[in-house]
């Protein structure tokens, strides 16, 4: 049987694995950062509305430059933040996973390097490396929060071409401060210059005020966002960023003609009119957030500061491991909440797993499964 390495594949993609949370059949599905509540009826009907006026346009290529919805993009930046965005400073694209990789076909490829301070999002890692773009791994805080100076230290001696601020951090959480970003900022020009991208795909969700009022007379810092998250629409696949035009301009020169389809477009523009309603249920979720916190480390775990939508965690010190291992280690936590039907996400942390903010429901349903299993451990 022919396998990956029989083909004449790129050399750096050899003995790589594909991005691959689970997608398991479970009762309760708390392993990537969905949100948990459904498009709401009247959102649906309106997107069956809108999307029937696109199919009759159908032989017809999409608007290219998607001029309806990045404007509407750009009003809600502007209504949510306060920071004024116009259109010509947003782009949009499939996901918010196209959009770094836009920006990193622009930006980074062969013979450039990026960084990120991990743990973060792995597919800045990933998206770097299928475009050619060199990987540099910054460092943490044992808290998760950047170490400025050693990170300063590092874009100094590495001089990185993008630079990657994720704010609030997947998967720890952890929201990124205006004072960080603009330290990293000054010091990525003083290295390169290089670009500065703020991910804010959980944005909506944090304790504190967008980062977006940075990029303002800052050409070489980005900032993107997708409608996965607080707009609940994960399957749209839209992601987008702001920045100065000049960027817009610069990722034209990669980006596929008609990559956003019609239908995409359509979809999103009928999102981006129930706004407010898709706005409550953030409001919910960030409860729903704050209350895993609370109930969590009322249990005794491990729980780190949570922006986002989701909650990172480790079961108490003092538990044992089953047979000789002296702690309990993530993979067996994980597996133990696997067996009573709730699935979280181990992104490698050591100790740690990530848990996704789901319905009141779904979040007491894995607080029992956290307790029971510790019950069976102590035992
Ligand atoms: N950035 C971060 C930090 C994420 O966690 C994710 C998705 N989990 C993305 C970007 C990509 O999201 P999407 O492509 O669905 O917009």
């Amino acid at each position: 049987m022919t396998g990956i390495d029989d083909l004449p594949i790129r050399d750096e993609l050899r003995g790589k694995s594909p991005y691959g949370a689970p997608q398991l059949d479970v009762p309760v599905r708390l392993n990537t950062n969905e949100n948990p509540y459904p498009l709401p009826e009247p959102l649906v009907r309106r997107i069956g509305e809108r999307v029937s006026e696109a199919a009759r346009h159908l032989n017809r290529y999409p608007d290219r430059d998607a001029v309806e919805l990045r404007t509407e993009l750009a009003r809600y930046l502007t209504r949510t933040t306060g920071h004024e965005v116009g259109r010509a400073g947003v782009w949009a694209a499939n996901g918010s996973n196209e959009v770094i990789q836009q920006l990193l076909q622009t930006f980074g490829g062969p013979g450039r390097t990026a960084i990120g301070f991990e743990p973060s999002y792995s597919m800045h890692a990933l998206i770097s490396r299928s475009t050619g773009t060199g990987w540099i791994s910054g460092p943490r805080h044992d808290d998760f929060t950047i170490d400025v100076d050693a990170a300063v230290r590092a874009i100094g001696e590495r001089k990185p071409d993008v630079v990657f601020i994720c704010s609030p951090n997947n998967p720890t959480g952890t929201a990124v401060d205006a004072g960080t970003v603009l330290a990293l900022y000054e010091a990525a020009q003083a290295a390169k210059p290089s670009l500065v991208v703020v991910d804010e795909a959980y944005g909506e969700f944090s304790h504190h005020p967008s980062l977006l009022p940075l990029i303002e007379g800052r050409p070489n810092m980005v900032l993107s966002r997708t409608m996965s998250k607080a707009f609940g629409a994960a399957g749209l696949r839209l992601g987008y960023l702001a920045a100065d035009p000049a960027v817009v301009d610069a990722v034209q020169l990669v980006r596929l003609p008609y990559h956003l389809s019609a239908v995409a477009q359509a979809t999103a523009l009928a999102a981006l009119e129930h706004t407010d309603t898709l706005l409550g249920y953030v409001e919910q979720l960030k409860a729903e957030r704050d209350r895993l916190v609370t109930e969590l480390r009322a249990i005794g775990c491990e729980v780190t500061e949570s922006d986002a939508n989701f909650v990172q965690f480790g079961l108490p010190h003092s538990l044992k491991g089953r047979g000789d291992a002296p702690t309990v280690d993530a993979h067996e936590v994980w597996q133990g909440l696997l067996d009573r039907g709730v699935l979280v996400r181990d992104n490698g942390v050591p100790g740690r797993l990530r848990v996704t903010a789901g319905t009141p429901e779904e979040n007491d349903a894995f607080l029992d499964a956290v307790r029971d299993l510790m019950k069976e451990l102590n035992r």
